[in-house]
């Protein structure tokens, strides 16, 4: 057993940073504190150490927002472009993710079978959402015009009423999803659907926090919406995934359910981004982007005074992957201090993901998740340099950057 010891290092344990050494022992954290040694010593002098990062919202098959280009796609191709994608999050210090549609089990297993190199997984596998609703690709012209197509892999999740949505819930959970994803609110990707409306009914909520509660598994709600907020919140929906149009109402739910809040800064920012770069996006998005983006800084910055627990996510696919890092900086510059934002990125996203006891903070007997980065992160996260600044990574012991 090879014992590697960092030394002379700052350590964030999730929360807050100090000097000391680190010892590592196969793929755990066995030492954390001054003057501790091993076989192998690495140099952390001038370094900080960062428990394993997350993003609590990706899609690894998705790579931009281009719906032209993604019809000209062979079937088949996403999946090799995740193996890239799934690289390129690496090198970002992010060892863990919530795949929160695209994803399926193949391509968990995949990673878990160390085929492929790639952050672990929870895949939500596809979004389930009502007629209408942000995962219906139904097109004006009366087409269906799907970003993915539905595969053995992936069933068609759109569905209405109870009993419907009983028997949607209980395939994704057949189909190995981790977490059910759904849309409580329209959305700004989706062609037919308002943002600014609320999606399913009470009813409906609480038959798929029933069912998923049943298979053991949380609940995550794209909602944007003020009313969509609270009908997820009120039925005990875990997170809320970008919260645009959170209002007072849905802050003080929040609080009081415990409900994480997934901002996704950068989600809309990628959609204009690619837009002015001249990628093919329909007037109708655009305009929905453009009404996001304002409101969105505001209902974070309220949710941030009123202490609703906050956990970082980017939505990477609906941009390129790799900028994830961008989010912190986006987080700190809307009031967040940095050790909260890297706090976000690392303890509360392991809590948001139920693996607290295994990941998300560096201390003996946690997962040997260590990301090593030049200089001060907290500066870092501010100056908007994290990812340059990251000199290795190390998941479950192993050396991936
Ligand atoms: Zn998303």
């Amino acid at each position: 057993m090879t014992r590697i010891v960092f030394s002379g290092g700052t350590v964030f344990d999730g929360s807050s940073s100090g000097l000391a050494d680190l010892v590592i022992e196969n793929d755990r954290i066995v030492d954390v504190g001054p003057g501790l040694d091993g076989d192998v010593q690495v140099d952390a002098t001038g370094h900080t150490l960062l428990p394993g990062l997350f993003d609590c919202h990706v899609h690894l098959l998705y790579s931009n927002a281009d719906l032209v280009q993604t019809l000209n796609t062979p079937f088949s191709l996403p999946f090799y472009e995740a193996i890239g994608n799934m690289r390129r999050t690496l090198d970002c210090g992010i060892t863990t993710v919530r795949d929160a549609m695209g994803a399926d089990l193949g391509v968990a297993e995949a990673v878990r079978r160390k085929l492929i190199q790639g952050p672990r997984l929870q895949i939500a596998i596809s979004m389930v959402s009502q007629t209408g609703g942000h995962n219906d690709d139904w097109m004006a012209c009366g087409a269906h015009v799907p970003f993915q197509l539905e595969h053995p892999g992936l069933p068609n999740t759109v569905a209405d009423g109870p009993d419907e949505l009983r028997r949607v819930v209980r395939t994704l959970v057949r189909a190995g999803a981790d977490v059910i994803k759904i849309a409580s609110s329209g959305g700004v990707m989706s062609p037919r659907s308002n943002p600014m409306h609320a999606h399913f009914r009470d009813d409906e909520i609480a038959m798929i926090v029933q069912e998923a509660t049943a298979a053991g598994i949380a609940v995550m709600s794209h909602a944007m919406s003020a009313d969509g907020i609270l009908t997820a919140v009120r039925n005990g929906v875990r997170s809320i995934e970008h919260g645009v149009f959170l209002d007072e109402r849905g802050i003080e739910a929040m609080l009081a359910n415990g409900t994480w809040l997934v901002p996704t800064l950068m989600a809309p920012r990628m959609v204009l981004d690619q837009a002015a770069a001249g990628v093919p996006v329909s007037e109708v998005i655009l305009a929905k982007a453009h009404t996001v983006v304002a409101q969105h800084t505001t209902a974070f910055r309220s949710a941030l005074d009123a202490g609703v627990k906050i956990a970082m996510g980017t939505d990477s696919g609906v941009g390129p992957h790799g900028n994830n890092l961008n989010e912190l900086t986006l987080m700190a510059e809307y009031g967040m201090k940095p050790a909260h934002a890297l706090q976000a990125t690392t303890r509360n996203a392991a809590e948001l993901l139920g693996l607290e006891n295994e990941l998300g903070t560096l201390a003996p007997g946690k997962r040997a998740d260590v990301v090593m980065v030049e200089g001060d992160a907290e500066q870092h996260v501010v100056d908007g340099t994290l990812k340059q600044a990251i000199r290795a990574v190390y998941q479950d012991g192993v050396q991936v950057v």
